[in-house]
């Protein structure tokens, strides 16, 4: 899906500007559904300029795996 890639491109970019390589493999290994293994979409949005709300859910599945919110600092 066109737009699944999109947010995947947005999300890469995103952690490449802000985290080190080696976050950014643990963030992989975040980026699939535990329970069918299908890559999970991820969405950003900017609470403010100090946090980011991280959602992350499976399209196969439709579960909210998750919702963080990130500092940037
Ligand atoms: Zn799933």
């Amino acid at each position: 899906m066109k737009e699944v890639h999109n947010t995947e491109i947005a999300a890469i970019q995103y952690y490449e500007n802000a985290v080190s390589i080696k976050q950014k493999d643990y963030v992989k290994l975040q980026c699939h559904c535990v329970l069918c293994n299908t890559q999970l979409e991820l969405k950003y949005e900017k609470l403010d300029c100090f946090e980011i709300k991280e959602l992350a859910s499976c399209p196969q599945c439709q579960i909210r795996t998750r919702t963080k919110a990130y500092p940037l600092n």
